[in-house]
């Protein structure tokens, strides 16, 4: 199992990055699961403050593009890719070699968009089972579905990001799947327990898939 975690950090100059609020706990979370379920894990991880869980392989990156080479260098050797990380949508177009100046009253920075691991995952000619998330603060269902065929994953997690308590840097969250003709509510709950739920079901799919 093949597990991608935490945020990504775009670097404008020496001395600064472009990130998001991503504690990569989700992930680890279920890096753990998938390892306790007897799966042989390898975690691919954007910078957190996270220690590396017992009897996982884990791969440190920083920015998007160096987490989509580290995911396609391992995504061909494993059965099933779960992308737990909140990957930057958009990086630097070009890095600052030097600390910028704060010399002008305004500082317009270009972004780039970055390229969709896990859609680059699901293109592959023979895919892994694919798992996504989807971030939502309306209407999770409808998007989370349209998520779902966007990319051509097989399964979908989604979970409410403007309600207190869950999601972000928090220890709880409640998640809302959805595969091919199915779809399981996974009420709050620590994000340990959540993630072994959702690897029971990951595990029930991949198996019927098979
Ligand atoms: O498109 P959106 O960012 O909402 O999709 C979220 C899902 O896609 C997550 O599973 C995330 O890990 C994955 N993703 C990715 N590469 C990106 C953007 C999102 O793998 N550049």
């Amino acid at each position: 199992v093949l597990v991608s975690a935490g945020p990504t950090r775009e670097q404008v100059d020496p001395v600064r990055y472009l990130s998001n609020r991503s504690s990569g706990k989700m992930g680890y979370a279920i890096a753990t699961a998938a390892s306790e379920a007897g799966a042989r894990v390898t975690l691919i991880s954007g910078p957190t403050s996270l220690p590396t869980p017992d009897r996982i392989e884990r791969i440190d990156v920083v920015s998007a593009a160096e987490m989509q080479q580290a995911v396609l260098a391992h995504a061909a050797q494993c059965d099933i890719f779960i992308a737990a990380a909140a990957v930057a949508d958009y990086g630097i177009k070009e890095q600052a070699p030097h600390k910028i100046k704060k010399d002008a009253k305004h500082l317009t920075l270009e972004l780039t968009r970055n390229p969709d691991i896990l859609s680059s995952v699901a293109a592959l000619p023979c895919p892994p089972f694919t798992v996504g998330f989807a971030a939502e603060t309306e209407n999770l269902p409808d998007h989370a579905r349209a998520k779902r065929s966007s990319k051509a994953v097989d399964m979908i997690a989604a979970n409410w990001v403007n309600q207190p308590g869950r999601g972000f840097e928090s220890d709880e969250n409640a998640l809302q799947v959805f595969w091919e003709g199915g779809e399981q509510d996974l009420p709050l709950a620590p994000k340990q327990k959540l993630a072994r739920e959702l690897v029971k079901i990951i595990a029930q799919r991949y198996h019927s898939r098979a």
